[in-house]
């Protein structure tokens, strides 16, 4: 099995009710595609987009959980409860969360535990600052973040991995296609060494991706889509990536 290229849109704590508006165009690109389309909306926003999408083959994710089944954890969402909402999918470890709310490592690799257990998928996310890049740590920090935050239990059915260095993120800066590259290798090449289906794991590289530099990334070796912020939030910007994706 290849790994199965997917179309991932993080709209973070973006988006209302009249949002969903942006959803029919997105779905009807994702009717027939050869790759999925997963659209991470706030929380509150996945039963009403439930309700606009019916039976689409859009699918819907979660930007985060906990690590628990259920509890006193206030203000917290349980990877079953996503489950149960109708996600598929979960956002780990983003940089946002990891800067935000001080997730480590360790903490990303139970909550990847979690999501496996609810029967997510679940994106982990890895990448550098550019302080990092800067002083030439940027495979080191992936490699250290791929050990630490990938549980092993993960397989190329529940688990999606996305390289999103920190500084591209909502920045209108990329690294280079070369550079995008080396990490991929990395990932691919941990992930093989690891995983009896490592080389199955979809791959995506995510930071100012937009239509008009996303046909050039999906070109690159091990690179089997993207993870979206910005230009998740309208579908005459995610269409097109799409499209460049399928
Ligand atoms: C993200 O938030 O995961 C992201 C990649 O954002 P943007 O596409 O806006 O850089």
């Amino acid at each position: 099995m290849a790994p199965r290229k997917l179309a991932a849109g993080n709209w973070k704590m973006n988006g209302d009710l009249a949002a969903l508006d942006q959803l029919d165009d997105m779905a009807a690109a994702a009717e027939g595609a050869t790759c999925d389309v997963l659209i991470c909306p706030p929380a509150l926003l996945i039963h009403p987009m439930m309700a606009r999408i019916g039976a689409s083959d859009l699918l819907v994710g979660g930007q985060d959980c906990h690590h628990a089944d259920k509890g006193a954890h206030t203000g917290d969402i349980a990877a079953l409860q996503l489950r149960d909402a109708g996600a598929t999918h979960v956002i780990l470890g983003h940089s946002e969360r990891r800067a935000d709310h001080g997730e480590t490592d360790a903490m990303v690799r139970a909550k990847a535990q979690a999501a496996h257990a609810a029967g997510l998928t679940a994106i982990i996310c890895v990448g550098e600052t550019e302080a990092e890049r800067d002083a030439d740590r940027t495979l080191d920090v992936i490699a250290t973040q791929l050990a630490g935050s990938v549980p092993d239990g993960a397989n190329a059915r529940n688990t999606v991995l996305a390289y999103e260095p920190v500084w591209a993120i909502g920045t209108g800066r990329t690294p280079t296609l070369d550079q995008i590259a080396q990490v991929h290798a990395l990932m691919r090449d941990h992930l093989s060494a690891r995983l009896s289906d490592g080389a199955d794991v979809a791959l995506l590289y995510g930071g100012s991706v937009k239509p008009a530099n996303a046909a050039e990334i999906f070109a690159i070796a091990h690179v089997n889509g993207a993870l979206v912020g910005g230009a998740s939030l309208k579908a005459a910007d995610f269409v097109p990536i799409i499209t460049a994706l399928d």
